[in-house]
């Protein structure tokens, strides 16, 4: 039988087994399967050659029953709606597993960013949230960024929702330029929370971080900041890549000299000669692997030649339910994406939390408290793991579903 390579459903059928050991029935499960809420949009964009083009965009609100939504916005040409469906999910468990007091939400549009102006980006961001500002809002559903998108494209929106709203919001959306509200550390959150986790998995594992061997997939906002905070920890970052090809090489790679090339949607190796595929960079003999880049990278077919000891998915969805079977046999440590990539909400959580009270805190503030959010999720993934002997996505997805799961029964919805 052909691999499940369909988000939504895969990501389904973790759910309905993590509410079964949870012991809800059916009809949580029915609740819970699909976004409350869909909103498919057509955007209309002067383009700079006076030419309107039309976009497809969606957000999508998965639950709002411990609080208002949040998640971000991706602009792709890949995007889908079903692709926004299981992200909006996959939110819900972030924002459960770190303790934050959102559900999830995730948007998104169909556009290549990289093939498109400032002035076609700015027309088509403030055009998204006229499309979609009813229902979204500080309150509501709070936006960030995704792939794509950035703190300039945040500030437009911002601004777009400001103006409508006829008051300064900043706490519409997070991942903002600190001049307009952002938080301190936001742009590098994600990364931060991945290294965290990263060292708590190597101690449970008993790798020194110094000396050893990573590779990271992807060298976009989470790759990149990885990277460097690996290298500047001691580790050797063997291989590296981006949607183009990889960089290998087994003594470390100069990551300040790649950070230093690199584009600003991440891409660096079109400038060397000597490249390997993606592929073979999955397979490459290493301590640690980080797929940071996009979905369905670790399937059946290469599970089997992972020789990493720790895979921390930095990226969202990028191992097959199968792969994590094979990975989980293999006695491989997989850190799964909900856990390790939600530094960057928690982050957003803390700017939200510092534009509503209107006092804003240091570099070191938000540090610390990063940290604590992700040594306690952490902990909490890998103890309910051991004690149910079970992988660490199911009880990841247990820890996270468990909250919106209550909820959704104290206010009578089941
Ligand atoms: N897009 C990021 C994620 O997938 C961040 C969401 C946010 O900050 O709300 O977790």
């Amino acid at each position: 039988m052909a691999e499940n390579l369909n988000l939504l459903t895969s990501t389904q059928e973790v759910i309905k087994e993590a509410l079964n050991k949870l012991g809800y029935d059916e009809a949580m499960y029915e609740l819970l399967k699909e976004p409350l809420r869909l909103l498919k949009v057509r955007i209309p964009v002067k383009m700079d050659d006076g030419t309107t083009k039309v976009f497809t965009g969606f957000r999508a609100q998965h639950s709002d029953a411990v609080g208002p939504t949040k998640g971000g916005i991706r602009f792709h040409p890949d995007v889908t709606e079903e692709e926004v469906k299981a992200l909006s999910m996959w939110m819900t468990l972030k924002c459960g597993i770190v303790d934050l007091p959102y559900g999830g939400g995730k948007g998104g549009i169909v556009c290549d960013p990289r093939q498109m102006s400032m002035g076609e980006l700015e027309r088509l961001s403030r055009g998204y949230v006229r499309a979609v500002s009813q229902i979204v809002g500080p309150t509501k559903d709070i936006p960030a960024p995704d792939v794509f998108t950035n703190a300039q494209i945040m500030a437009w929106m911002m601004d777009e929702y400001s103006r409508m709203d006829e008051f300064n919001s900043p706490g519409f959306i997070t991942g903002k330029p600190i001049v307009l509200g952002g938080s301190q550390g936001r742009d590098r959150a994600t990364a931060e929370g991945v290294t965290i986790v990263i060292q708590e998995a190597a101690k449970k594992r008993g790798i020194d971080i110094k000396g050893a061997r990573v590779v990271i997939q992807g060298f976009g906002n989470a790759g990149s900041f990885l990277a460097k905070f690996m290298s500047d920890l001691g580790a050797k970052v063997i291989g590296i890549s981006d949607a183009y090809g990889a960089l290998y090489d087994p003594e470390g790679l100069d990551i300040d000299y790649l950070l230093d090339r690199r584009d600003s949607f991440g891409t660096v190796t079109t400038l060397f000669e000597s490249t390997i595929t993606n592929k073979e960079l999955l397979e490459l003999d290493c301590d640690i692997l980080v797929p940071a880049a996009i979905e369905n990278q670790i399937t059946a077919e290469n599970a089997h030649n992972i020789k990493a000891q720790i895979v921390v998915e930095a990226a969202n969805g990028p191992t097959t339910a199968e792969a994590t079977k094979i990975l989980t046999e293999r006695g491989i440590l997989l850190v799964p994406d909900v856990l390790a990539s939600a530094g960057g909400v928690t982050v957003s959580y803390f700017e939200w939390v510092q534009n509503n009270q209107g006092y804003y805190w240091s570099k070191e503030e938000v540090r610390e408290k990063l940290h604590k959010k992700m040594v306690d999720a952490f902990e909490n993934v890998y103890n309910t793991a051991q004690s149910r002997n079970i992988n660490m996505r199911l009880a990841a997805y247990m820890v996270g579903v468990r909250r919106t799961a209550e909820a959704s029964r104290f206010r009578g919805w089941v």
